[in-house]
C-alpha cells in the first residue's frame, strides 16, 4: 500500500551524525511501557477479527514482518495470494495496533478485489493498468472499514481482549 502522508520525522535530520548524538536527539513519540501485542500474535488476532467483517471465499496467506521499514506499511502479492504487513517503523518502533489493522484491511481489500469482486456488486476486478487503486478498491475498503466501525459501536458484541 502507499504510505500515509509524510510525518515530520526529526530523527531523519540526524542521519549521518555520529551514533551517540543520533541517540540523544531521537525523541520518543510514545510513552514508555505502552503495551504492544507481540508481533507473532498479530496475524492470529487479525485473522480472528476478519470473519466478523467479511468471510473470504478464497483464503490468503498472512505474514507480519518485524523488519523495520521507513515508508512501506504492507503489500499484497497477487500471484501468491499473500498479505504482508510491516509491524515496525524504522524511526518510531512498533506501529500502533489499529494502524496495523488498518493496513491489514487495506491489503485484504486488494485480495478481495481480485478474488471476489462480485461480493461487492462488481462484475470484475476494477483495476486499470498504471493505477494501483481503482474505484472498486476504495469501495471495498470503505465497506470493510464501515463494518469494522459498526462492530466497535456494539459493546455487547465486543471482542474479548
Ligand atoms: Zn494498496
Amino acid at each position: 500500500m502507499e504510505p500515509n502522508p509524510p510525518r515530520a520525522k526529526t530523527a531523519r535530520q540526524h542521519e549521518g551524525a555520529d551514533a551517540a548524538s543520533a541517540v540523544e536527539t531521537h525523541k520518543p513519540t510514545r510513552p514508555p511501557g505502552r503495551f504492544d501485542v507481540p508481533v507473532s500474535a498479530l496475524a492470529p488476532l487479525f485473522r480472528a477479527r476478519l470473519p466478523r467483517i467479511h468471510r473470504c471465499r478464497i483464503d490468503f496467506d498472512l505474514e507480519v514482518s518485524a523488519r523495520p521499514t521507513a515508508r512501506v506499511l504492507g503489500g499484497y502479492y497477487r500471484s501468491r495470494r499473500l498479505v504482508r504487513i510491516y509491524a515496525v517503523d524504522r524511526d518510531e518502533g512498533r506501529r500502533p495496533l489499529e494502524e496495523l489493522f488498518d493496513t491489514f484491511l487495506h491489503e485484504v481489500a486488494h485480495h478481495l478485489e481480485y478474488t471476489e469482486p462480485e461480493s461487492f456488486s462488481a462484475r470484475a476486478c476494477g483495476r486499470v493498468p498504471g493505477r494501483m487503486h481503482s474505484r472498486l478498491f476504495w469501495r471495498i475498503l470503505g465497506e470493510l472499514k464501515y463494518r469494522w466501525i459498526c462492530i466497535q459501536d456494539r459493546p455487547a458484541d465486543a471482542e474479548t481482549r
